[in-house]
């Protein structure tokens, strides 16, 4: 089987505490656990992160740990006496300032105090993902006063969108900053920031992360309707962009998504971030062992759209079969990679470079795309050359050679770029080209005669220090650079 290039996050949880269950996960090929804060505690998430380290590292694997804040997912309250169901026309009232234990089938309470004043009457409220939707009749002091257009049952902690967006929630609530400091505790590679507004709700999470010690990759969730209009700057302040099309479907409505999914993975890339397509990509997997068509198509079109990596989330988390989702939507990738539109770029062939190590990853993917080269090698320390480098759609393997762990769990979630633990035994150029070489091989990445492309700096362990690209046919002697 050809070696996967879009990578796949599986979110842990409940279904995948059995240690059973995460040997198959990784060998089923996951790259990137997400861990959502949402749901659990601080000691049992610790935990799960640091049991899959521990088998990844006894397989031989890498795989990056994602770290999902909660965010202000604003909810109702809960029901005095169990689910209420509403029905349309129904008057029902959402009141911050009514006890949030004791709803009833008139009113219930919400977990955010400023509701009322973000609200105004002919405001849409979409209930539970959008499940049920009420009209806001008027709003009184702490009470929001709605007719219900379409009803169903309602239980407890149910969560709330407003249709068009405009919620005025920070994107970091108290607990948000508690967790940060808990995901730098676990030395998390990658930190999400949910529901992001703008570029300084990341710089600001990026600072908390900072002073907690932590050096994590930041990814915000694109959620809200109003993040789609600073988008541009929000790329540029992040490292990576999740298109979470669960809140966001509700936000802007589910018509629009496949337009906004394209244009913020082509957007993504082209300002040169990474980019994970979420949310009920395989769904009735949660509970049946085969996907639907819909979910296959879906998955092979966010390929097609060019994202580095697909994810999982209940399907894995909680789902009957966490192990069988991860094969499934492995092979869809596989399949859905071997298409030519998979492999083709013209990104960046007007661009001008702004730094020489840049320059020698663009000159690389250039030259490998149209000289019939097997794998890339990139010798890297922080592991920016083969970021450049993956931004071009191809079918050529990117090995990140680095000997820095941190490196390595980073690029799990790159497209096409596969982590190297490498620590050259010899210092002279000749011998660490032979070893890269002989690294390789063993890894069956390339045969006796094929060409193979090493990036390098003329002094190994400096950060940007990437000058040189050589390329070598495997096999033949390898001269001095
Ligand atoms: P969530 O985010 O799963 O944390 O809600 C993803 C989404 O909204 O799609
Ligand atoms: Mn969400």
């Amino acid at each position: 089987m050809p070696r996967r290039r879009t990578k796949i996050v599986s979110t842990l949880g409940p279904a995948t505490d059995d240690p059973k269950v995460v040997d198959k996960l990784i060998d089923a090929g996951v790259d990137v656990v997400r861990i959502n804060l949402s749901h659990g505690s601080h000691e049992e998430h610790a935990k799960r992160a640091d049991h899959v380290r521990n088998r990844a590292r006894a397989c031989g694997r890498q795989v990056g740990v994602l770290v999902d804040l909660q965010g202000p997912k604003i909810r109702t309250g809960q029901f005095r006496d169990g689910p209420i169901q509403l029905a349309e026309g129904d008057e029902f009232t959402l009141d911050v300032a009514y006890p949030i234990e004791d709803g009833n089938q008139q009113r219930v309470g919400c977990t955010y105090q400023q509701l009322p004043q973000d609200l105004q009457r002919g405001d849409k409220l979409l209930i539970n993902d959008g499940k049920i939707i009420l009209w806001v009749e008027r709003v009184d002091g702490p009470e929001i006063v709605c007719k219900v257009r379409v009803g169903g049952e309602l239980s407890d902690n149910k969560g709330i969108n407003k249709h068009g967006g405009g919620l005025s929630a920070p994107a970091l609530t108290d607990k948000d900053k508690l967790d940060i400091k808990f995901a730098a505790e676990i030395d998390a590679d990658y930190l999400a920031v949910s529901f992001v507004r703008n570029a300084d709700d990341v710089h600001t999470a990026r600072q908390l992360l900072n002073d907690a010690g932590g050096d994590a990759a930041i990814v915000a969730k694109i959620e809200r309707a109003e993040a789609l209009h600073v988008i541009d700057e929000i790329i540029d302040a992040t490292d990576v962009i999740m298109v979470a099309r669960g809140d966001l479907g509700v936000e802007i409505g589910d018509a629009e998504l496949p337009a906004v999914q394209k244009k913020l993975i082509r957007d993504t890339r082209s300002r040169n971030k990474v980019v994970i397509t979420a949310t009920q990509m395989m769904e009735s997997m949660i509970d049946n062992a085969i996907p639907t068509r819909a979910e296959v198509f879906d998955v092979a079109n966010a390929v097609l759209d060019g994202t580095d990596a697909v994810m999982l989330s209940a399907e894995t988390a909680v789902g009957k079969h966490p192990a069988i989702v991860v094969e499934a939507m492995a092979r869809i990738c596989v399949e859905a990679e071997k298409q030519s539109a998979a492999r083709k770029s013209d990104h960046r062939l007007h661009s001008v470079f702004g730094r020489i190590d840049e320059a020698i990853a663009m000159a690389t993917m250039y030259t490998a795309n149209h000289l019939k080269v097997s794998a890339i090698a990139a010798l890297t320390e922080s592991g920016s050359t083969p970021l450049w480098m993956s931004r071009i759609s191809s079918g050529i393997p990117i090995f990140a050679l680095t000997d820095h762990v941190f490196t390595r769990r980073k690029v799990t979630l790159y497209r096409g770029v596969y982590p190297t633990s490498f620590q050259p035994v010899e210092k002279d150029s000749q011998r660490i080209n032979q070893e890269v070489v002989e690294e390789l091989l063993r890894r069956g990445a390339v045969r006796d005669g094929e060409l193979i492309i090493i990036t390098k700096g003329d002094f190994q362990g400096i950060i940007g220090g990437t000058n040189v690209m050589k390329i070598i046919r495997v096999g033949e002697h390898i001269l001095p650079d």
